[in-house]
């Protein structure tokens, strides 16, 4: 497997520390993080390189943000993230799962004029294991 920091290089971002250290911690949890999950698993990172970091890894689509129910934005890393490919993804409020969802339906179409260059989908709700528990 590629090393976080092959992964920032094939993005054209340095290794910084903070990068590293930020990105490590999302792909080596299961579940999508919000900030301060991040924050409680990484030391001596500043407010603003934190950000800064945050930031960075979002416009390369390395990492994604998805708003869950609570309105607070956990980050996940993108998997299989190839330019130019809809990915969308199903995410689980109740086992913070990520699912891969096979695309059938139609997909938004950007306005003329604008270029698009990925596009993510994450729709959050309730997976099939979970929803069998809640039933029981
Ligand atoms: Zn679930």
């Amino acid at each position: 497997m590629e090393s976080v920091k092959e992964i920032l290089h094939r993005y054209n971002l340095r290794g910084t520390s903070a990068r590293v250290a930020i990105l490590n911690t999302i792909i080596s949890s299961e579940a999508p993080l919000s900030e301060s999950d991040i924050k409680k698993r990484i030391h001596e990172v500043d407010r603003v390189t934190f950000y800064r970091s945050i930031k960075n890894l979002l416009e390369t689509n390395i990492i994604q943000g998805i708003i869950t129910q609570g309105k607070i934005i956990k980050y996940a890393f993108c998997t299989e993230n190839k330019n130019n490919e809809t990915s969308v993804q199903f995410y689980c409020t109740e086992c913070q799962r990520m699912t891969d969802v096979e695309i059938k339906a139609q997909l938004p179409v950007v306005p003329q004029g604008y270029t698009e260059k990925t596009c993510s989908i994450t729709i959050t709700g309730i997976c099939k294991t979970c929803n069998k528990s809640i039933q029981k």
